[in-house]
């Protein structure tokens, strides 16, 4: 058969289970999306705290930056040519904000997941890996040398065996989890997790704070911070295109592991730096980033709401934070479940297989510190 042919045809398999993916055209206003000629609220946004649309915050900048002319790209590797100063300055407000040794800058969070660990991972490497981690560390895993193991989602019982079992057969293991996983929005029990690792002086603990960071903490810096663990997790990531509202993502480690990774991590070293406009503004965001908690606490409420939303209509609910899903289970279900949402005005997009396990179609709603209780309200009866 022709490779055209073949595409074709499990395309059309795609379609027929309900698991066709489009690039879907919209507008965006604010906190609103306007698809399908509908205005709807955007509740499929990464955009935690509502700083994406802040027009204060955007003047604020623009103002500081007049005259300084940051360039709209760095033509240039890191490596290269592309260092530009206001990487230093991101990477020092990071390590004074953590109190950490070190940090380092990347292009994003997949960036960030598909390098460090092949950098770093050697073929007397174990990666235990939590089932339900995201894609970007799966392809991270893929790509280094090292042995895996996806243990349960969640189970420290049997992380605990495996480490028992494990720790003797290789040099270093690497424990890889998120601290609050994108498609349950529950959490990675974190203190557990250091625990476990002090145990063995040959074990790692690497955590992607992705939708953590900017929305968990005092200073907002994620779940590491809230818990006070920051400094026992070896591999500290996360990304600054979520509640941040700019692009890249960080590590806050070792300075070692830092000279380490500008030495090995493809990812970094092969791709065009991320233009030092951008890094401007993350800059800026980060110095505000402490006094976001009005919008933290508001996340908060609106979380607690929805998810008391939920389970008064029988679901079963995992999440404990700002990301939650409405658990259905056939993908032709979900997709139903959305269309009638987007009719009443709530943009939720249902996620299916490949990205969660098959029968547990959902709607994944993700909150914004932008909307307001009564916005929210309307869900009451048509959950
Ligand atoms: C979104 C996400 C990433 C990818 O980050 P980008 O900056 O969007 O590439 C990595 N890890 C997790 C857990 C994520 O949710």
């Amino acid at each position: 058969m022709r490779l055209y042919d073949e595409l074709q045809q499990e395309l059309d398999t795609l379609k027929q289970k309900g698991n066709l993916r489009r690039l879907s055209d919209m507008i965006h206003d604010g906190k609103m999306i306007c698809a399908n000629g509908q205005e709807m609220l955007n509740l499929s946004s990464n955009d935690y705290l509502g700083l994406a649309t802040r027009q204060d915050l955007r003047e604020a900048f623009n103002k500081e930056q007049s005259g300084k002319g940051e360039l709209f790209t760095s033509s240039s590797s890191r490596l290269l040519t592309g260092n530009f100063a206001i990487y230093g300055v991101v990477e020092q407000r990071l390590r004074e904000l953590f109190g950490a040794e070190n940090a380092l800058v990347f292009n994003s969070g997949y960036h960030a997941n598909t390098g460090i660990l092949p950098a770093i991972c050697t073929s007397d490497t174990l990666i235990l890996a939590d089932k339900l981690v995201h894609a970007s560390i799966i392809d991270g895993i893929r790509l280094s040398s090292a042995k895996y193991i996806r243990y349960r989602h969640n189970d420290y019982g049997q992380l605990e065996k495996l480490l028992e079992k494990h720790q003797g057969e290789f040099n270093h293991i690497i424990i890889a989890t998120e601290s609050i996983f994108s498609m349950d929005g529950d959490e990675a029990d974190l203190k557990r997790l250091v625990a476990l690792k002090k145990q063995y002086d040959n074990v790692y603990l690497y955590v992607d704070e992705a939708h953590a960071f900017g929305v968990r903490g005092r200073k907002g810096l994620g779940l590491a911070e809230e818990l006070d663990c920051i400094h026992d997790i070896d591999f500290l990531v996360g990304t600054f295109g979520k509640a941040l509202a700019s692009m890249g993502a960080y590590i806050v480690c070792r300075e070692v592991v830092r000279e380490y990774l500008i030495n090995r991590m493809r990812t970094l070293i092969f791709t065009t730096a991320l233009p030092p406009i951008c890094l401007a503004w993350t800059d800026f965001l980060l110095q505000h980033l402490p006094s976001f908690t009005a919008e933290r606490k508001q996340l908060q409420v609106l979380s607690r709401l929805l998810k008391q939303l939920i389970e008064d209509k029988g679901f079963v609910c995992p999440s404990t934070s700002h990301i939650i899903p409405l658990i259905i289970g056939q993908s032709s279900e979900a997709i139903l479940k959305a269309e009638q949402l987007q009719k009443h005005g709530f943009y939720a997009l249902p996620v299916r297989p490949p990205t969660v396990p098959e029968g547990t179609s959902r709607l994944r709603f993700s909150l914004s510190a932008a909307f307001t209780v009564e916005e929210l309200e309307p869900l009451r009866s048509l959950l």
